[in-house]
């Protein structure tokens, strides 16, 4: 089975509530780019990589379309197979995951609804048909993010990740001291994530003025070193979220003992096919981690979930979705929702969504 033609559209997903403020941005709107891929046998699978604007990580908007456009041609004729998938886009595109992610997540979809089987199936089975998600904050006062930390908690969500920095240390202090006294003894897991923005001294500050308070630091500050540096003095635990850009540094995160889990995100490590080994070196060191993307709509939402539910259960940190902060679905019938901090397995085969392509318009590009 070989890809005969490749579309790629470009979609705004509207903010609903925004903006969503992370510690170095804000956003209203974010154009997400979905791609379409249609095998000689008629099958047709659906991708999609939505960097979070443009100042997030090392990706935007108009690179994932350029990273496609410049590999387009040459994936026509390529097996929809990942494995041989990768080789060739690599062959043609050096680097550049987020963009491959949007082919590579299509590719399962295809393959999988070729086959009559969920996506999950392809990535070695699902464990649940419940993954369970985690509810984030955007940096707010104190009092504000201890309110909606309680009523999140009250939901069901059973993790929540506060978002921290950009601002004076002792106002994150407050916060995750004021979110602590409306969550402690409910069971909840609490991340407190810095999103890069911390500078050590900083993140040291955090760890030793909340010693009591048993959150994970995430991604507290900008780089490896900054991690190596603070690693053996905080009190806690340490995820690597932004840092772990590919295979090679969760490979040297692992090993060297650098960290004590990840926040990982499907787009950024180049999809489902380096995300399922991802998976099984993080289980192979006993070490817990996410299974989502920094944001998009339900394409990418359904393969969270479906590589969420391969994740063994006592390592699965979460699945987080966009879905809470965007307006509407691409499939009205069977969108990907979050439901008393849960996300039920898309039911069907590849990833269980049928976006009305109506959405999104003429393609901003064809191949084949
Ligand atoms: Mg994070």
């Amino acid at each position: 089975m070989k890809i005969s033609e490749i579309h790629v559209y470009g979609h705004a997903l509207p903010v609903q509530n925004g903006p969503y403020r992370l510690a170095m941005s804000e956003v209203w709107t974010l154009p997400t780019t979905i791609v379409k891929l249609v095998a000689d046998n008629g099958h047709v699978g659906w991708g999609e990589t939505c960097p979070v604007g443009a100042t997030y990580a090392e990706m935007h908007v108009g690179g994932a379309r350029a990273a496609i456009a410049a590999m387009g041609e040459g994936l026509i004729g390529a097996e929809v197979a990942p494995l041989p998938l990768h080789r060739r886009m690599d062959a043609l595109l050096t680097g550049h995951n987020y963009a491959k992610a949007a082919i590579d997540i299509a590719a399962h979809d295809l393959l999988a609804r070729s086959l009559g089987v969920p996506v999950a199936t392809l990535l070695g089975g699902a464990l649940t048909d419940l993954v369970p998600s985690y509810y984030s904050t955007i940096v707010d006062t104190p009092d504000e993010t201890a309110r909606l930390a309680a009523e999140k908690a009250g939901e069901g969500y059973p993790r929540l990740q506060i978002k921290v920095g950009g601002r004076a240390v002792e106002i994150d202090v407050e916060t995750v001291r004021k979110v602590w006294e409306r969550i402690r003894g409910r069971g909840i897991r609490m991340a407190v994530d810095g999103n890069r923005s911390l500078t050590t001294r900083d993140a040291l500050t955090l760890s030793r003025e909340c010693p009591d308070i048993p959150f994970v630091m995430e991604q507290p500050c900008n780089t490896v070193e900054d991690l190596q540096k603070i690693r053996p003095i905080v009190r806690h635990a340490i995820y690597m979220d932004e840092n772990s850009v590919n295979l090679n540094t969760v490979i040297s995160a692992v090993g060297t003992g650098l960290v004590d889990g990840f926040g990982m995100k499907v787009t950024r490590i180049g999809g489902l096919q380096p995300m399922r080994t991802f998976r099984d070196i993080c289980a192979a060191r006993n070490l817990p981690h996410t299974c989502d993307d920094s944001w998009g709509g339900d394409i990418i939402a359904a393969a969270c979930t479906h590589i969420g539910a391969t994740v063994n259960p006592k390592l699965m940190e979460g699945a987080w979705l966009a879905q809470p902060y965007i307006a509407g679905n691409y499939d009205e019938r069977n969108g990907v929702k979050i439901v008393g901090g849960h996300i039920r397995l898309p039911e069907g085969a590849g990833l269980g969504i049928e976006p009305d392509e109506g959405l999104f318009g003429a393609p901003v590009a064809s191949f084949g």
